[in-house]
């Protein structure tokens, strides 16, 4: 793929980037994590993301590994290094590196690992097409705020529901949808109603979901944050997922049955326009 990343300071190709066996990041999935757009060789909502990296980190009393000019700069200098127009910037922060405890010494030298995807954010096919989603219990650690990287369950979840014909799963707990496995999770009831679950640990604090609620603000529109059943769901005018990368994705079927009329909804469509726009406006 020859792609440049960054470990720890150095810039390196792929091949030779390397992190040590005992990296608790590798052990413990003791890590979080952001994924930042890029469009036009720039970042989108990068004060967002870095926000809650900040609130990640001090959750779990992992220091912050540069300061924010310096991964701000690092994400620049990644993105011109491997010339990248449209995709995502990953970076990964793990506690840092001692022999295998679960009990960890205080000030450990956290880990950096950052390195990009190139891909279409806009043009993306599922976004014309629509997401088909599959539901499923929640079965993941009650920190969903915090972005960690473990992982394991949401993709076992994604998996299955590729397994089902769908794309992806929503998760369900108590009776009620909590998110996607990498995105969260919006209906528009018959009466217009956009809805969002209400933030809790129960879900991640999305940025995109952030910026969709301002949006909707702005074009007049009214959206609730509160739960939301999966029979609501399926009897919803319209459904969609946000998230960094995808944007707004229309959910045209959940658990086998359509959406509306099975195809992309109207106002998904204006939210994820607007927000194309907006991102296009104010990137860094
Ligand atoms: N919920 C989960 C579980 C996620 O993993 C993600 C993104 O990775 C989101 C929601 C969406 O968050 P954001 O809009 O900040 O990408």
């Amino acid at each position: 793929m020859g792609r440049i990343v960054h470990v720890n300071g150095d810039f390196l190709p792929e091949e030779e980037a390397r992190i040590p066996i005992f990296d608790r990041g590798f052990l413990f999935a003791d890590a979080v994590y952001e994924v930042t757009s890029v469009l036009r060789g720039r970042l989108v909502d990068w004060p967002g993301h870095v926000a809650r990296l900040k609130r990640s980190l001090a959750e779990l009393a992992i220091p912050m590994p540069r300061s924010e000019a310096e991964l701000l700069a690092i994400h620049r200098e990644l993105i011109d290094r491997n010339r990248l127009g449209e995709g995502v910037v990953y970076m990964q922060v793990t506690r840092g590196v001692a022999d295998r405890d679960f009990a960890w010494e205080a000030g450990m030298t956290p880990g950096l690992v950052l390195f990009t995807q190139a891909r279409p954010l806009i043009d993306n096919p599922a976004a014309a097409r629509g997401l088909r989603v599959a539901l499923m219990p929640d079965l993941r650690w009650a920190r969903r705020d915090i972005k960690t990287v473990q992982l394991l369950y949401p993709a076992i979840a994604k998996m299955r529901a590729r397994e089902r014909g769908c794309d992806d799963a929503w998760l369900v707990e108590d009776g009620l949808v909590t998110e996607g496995t990498s995105n969260n999770a919006w209906i528009i009831t018959r009466g217009g109603e956009i809805v969002t679950r209400d933030l809790s640990s129960a879900i991640l604090h999305g940025v995109t979901r952030a910026a969709i609620l301002n949006i909707a603000a702005a074009l007049g529109l009214k959206a609730t944050e509160r739960p939301f059943t999966p029979e609501e769901a399926r009897d919803a005018a319209e459904a969609f997922t946000t998230s960094a990368s995808g944007f707004v994705m229309p959910v045209i079927e959940i658990e086998g049955t359509p959406v509306g009329d099975g195809r992309p909804g109207p106002v998904t469509q204006r939210l994820r326009a607007e927000y194309i726009q907006r991102a296009l406006e104010s990137l860094t």
